[in-house]
């Protein structure tokens, strides 16, 4: 997800209830930094909204798609109609930028990391910015 209204990735700006479908890359696994953000966002997840099981598994997730307009949003499964946002967080990549980020679930694993790069930074938040 990302701020590009006029983008042909397909992204839309945070409130806009409609997804629109990941771009589908070769599985890899999750690196270190995106676990870290993963893990700081949850962090302002309301208390009893995450199962302690999803923050366990963060380190085994498998990246299986990614936006097409350069942010670092990832999805760890297809996107459906069952996904919904755990937690909305905001920071600072490390060039400055303001980004949110948003955690989504499905089928009580994570699903995807959002980053809402409003000024297309293409960064992941620091993590001792996010709050
Ligand atoms: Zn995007």
């Amino acid at each position: 997800m990302c701020s590009r209204r006029s983008s042909n990735c397909g992204c839309r700006p945070l409130k806009v209830t409609v997804r629109t479908p990941m771009k589908a890359i070769s599985p890899r696994p999750i690196q270190a930094d995106e676990v870290a953000v993963l893990e700081a966002a949850l962090l302002g997840a309301p208390p009893g909204s995450i199962s302690p099981d999803w923050v366990a598994d963060l380190r085994s997730l498998i990246v299986v798609g990614i936006c097409e307009c350069g942010c670092r949003s990832l999805y760890f499964s297809p996107t459906g109609a069952k996904d919904r946002p755990i937690a909305t967080s905001v920071g600072r990549t490390p060039s400055g930028k303001f980004v949110e980020v948003m955690i989504w679930v499905a089928a009580d694993r994570v699903s995807a990391l959002d980053i809402v790069d409003y000024e297309s930074s293409g960064e992941l938040p620091a993590v001792d910015t996010i709050r």
